[in-house]
This record gives structure tokens, sequence and C-alpha cells, in this order.
């Protein structure tokens, strides 16, 4: 039986790849732009971009990649990652937990279900109480200057709230409140219940890119090491945790669909962009506001799927034991 073959991927078969699916996906239609949040709704249907950020650091883009837009539920990720980086992974784990909801990220139920732990920080219940654990507990200034300064290490980037999209999304958070005061009702909230919904609903108002979001998934895909800025950011045994996390509830109650059809482990916002990690080899990001029922971009997991067909890339896949020539030796 013939062994597994190796691939060898190459910048310009990622940069062809990109530029195909841009062609190919950017009339598709199907889906709509989030109507709970006010502001969202009324965003350019559209607007559609894409980017690869290798791990030397070249960065591949088509499309609206400049644009900024409502990074949403794809904050949990760098949320998770710096309450990892405070506590540890294993504190994390019983803190919070890392398991699949199979429900949607807004789901009570599925905080009642597991009877206590809210299961992931990457679904609206886990994303409030990883946003109480940051530190310093109590001090809401301080912690948001935590939660931005984490994003800016792994975009690279200052980001900005989108003011109007934070008054929006807190005029209508209802849903997230209960949340927040259920887990307190549980004692497995942090810090002060509003305080840690507050700090949620402001960074889930942060603007970003899929520049942005590339280069972070491409430092999570990297152990650690954003290759952009050329520094270790976090922990390098912390990446395969929060990439575990990203693969079993990245898509909510679709995530098991989404996996099995992309090969790739990817988290989805509301605000239509969708943030790809494929260990060792890149991070991607896609936009484009119209949204799936369960609240996940229909382009951007169109475009995301066509590139990893065309570069015949499956994270579950022997082959996926590749050198990617773009991967730079380095030293930590
Ligand atoms: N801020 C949004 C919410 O809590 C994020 C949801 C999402 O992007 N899936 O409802």
């Amino acid at each position: 039986m013939a062994a597994a073959s190796h691939k060898n991927i190459t910048a310009a078969e990622v940069r062809a790849a990109v530029n195909n699916a841009y062609e190919e996906v950017r009339n598709a239609s199907g889906g709509t732009n989030a109507s709970y949040i006010p502001y969202l709704a009324q965003v350019d249907p559209n607007l559609f971009g894409i980017t690869v950020c290798l791990l030397d650091g070249t960065l591949i883009s088509v499309g609206d990649s400049a644009h900024t837009f409502g990074i949403e539920s794809v904050s949990k990720v760098p949320t998770a990652i710096l309450a990892m980086r405070e506590y540890g992974a294993v504190d994390i784990l019983e803190k919070v937990g890392a398991d699949a909801t199979g429900l949607p990220f807004n789901s009570i139920m599925a905080l009642l279900l597991e009877k206590d732990r809210p299961s992931s920080p990457l679904v609206n219940a886990g994303a409030i109480a990883a946003c109480s654990l940051v530190e310093p507990v109590g001090d809401a200034d301080a912690k948001w200057k935590a939660i931005t300064s984490n994003i800016r290490e792994l975009t690279g980037t200052e980001p900005e709230v989108i003011q109007e999209l934070y008054q929006s999304e807190s005029g209508c958070d209802y849903n997230n409140r209960s949340i927040a005061w259920l887990l307190k009702s549980y004692g497995r909230i942090y810090d002060d219940p509003d305080l840690s919904l507050d700090l949620y609903t402001r960074q889930c108002s942060l603007g970003t890119t899929t520049e942005q979001l590339a280069i972070m998934g491409a430092t999570i895909a990297n152990d650690g090491f954003n290759p952009v800025t050329n520094t270790q950011v976090f922990d390098p045994d912390l990446a395969p945790k929060v990439t575990s996390m990203i693969t079993t509830v990245g898509f909510y109650e679709r995530t098991g669909d989404w996996l099995y059809r992309s090969g790739i482990p990817a988290k989805s916002g509301v605000g239509g962009g969708v943030l790809g990690v494929m260990p060792g080899m890149f991070g991607i990001a896609a936009f484009s506001p119209p949204l799936d029922e369960a609240g996940n971009s229909v382009k951007a997991q169109l475009a995301i799927r066509h590139i990893m067909h065309e570069l015949g890339l499956n994270i579950f896949a022997a082959s996926r034991l590749c050198v990617c020539q773009c991967t730079p030796t380095r030293e930590r």
C-alpha cells in the first residue's frame, strides 16, 4: 500500500485558489444579514473579502479584505486565549468547559442541560464567563485593556469598537442578560454579571477585517507565534487547546456539517466573518454579511470550502502531514 503522499503547497497555489474561490462565489445568493441586532441588518450584503495568512507572514487577499466589520462571535476566540493565558488550560476546562453544545450560540437550554458549566468559551454563556475571568476582576477598564491588547497582539492591529454596533447590540441583549444571571445562580460567573456582559457586548462590537482575522488564525496555526509581528504571543501548548474548541463548536449546531464538508476548524460571527485555522499551514478568514439559519456566513463558508478543496487539504487527512513550503523554520 502506498504511503500517504505529503503535500507541498506553494504561495502561488494558495493565491490561485483564493482568486478562484472569489470568482466562483462572488455572485452566490442565499442567506440574509443578521436582523436581531439592528446595525447588522443594514450592512451592505454585497461586501465580500477573503484573506489567507501564511506562516511566513505573507498575506494573500481578494475583495473587501480591508473593510471593517463587526467581529461578533469571532471575538470569543481571542478572549478564550486570554483566559487560558491568565489561568492555564486546565483551569479553563474546569471553570468554563470545552464541550460542544449542539445548540444555537445563545442557547439558554444548553446551559440548563449542562447543569452548571457553560460548555465552551466559544458559545455565548462561556464567552460571558470568559470575560468575567479576565484579570483584574472587578476593574472594567483594566479588563477591557487586557481584552483589546490581547487582540492587538494576535492581529498586529489595535481594535476599535464600532460605536453604532455597540449601542445597537446593548439595546437588545436581553437573552444574553438572562445567560449572565443564570451563570450567577450556578456560581459560574467570576465577576459582576452586568460588567461581564458589557465587556462581552463590547468585544462583539469591535471592528475587524479579514486581514486581521487571518493573521490571528495564522498565529494560532503557528503555535502562538504571530508571523507578521514576529512575536510569540502565547504559550505554544495553548494552540491545540483553542483549536480543539474551534473544532468542536465553531459553527454551533452546524459544526459537524461544516467540518465534514470543509475539513478545517473555523469560527463564525453574525457580522459575517469566519476565521479558519489550519495548524502548521495558515490562517484564513472570509467575510460576507448574509447568514444561514445557524448564523454562519453563506459565502464565507463557500469560499473557504472552495479553497480547501482546490488545495486538496483536510485537517483529518493523512496527507496533511505536510511540509508547507511557506512554513518558516524558527527558533523558540
Ligand atoms: N453578539 C452576538 C450575540 O451575542 C454574537 C453572536 C454570534 O456572532 N454568533 O448574540
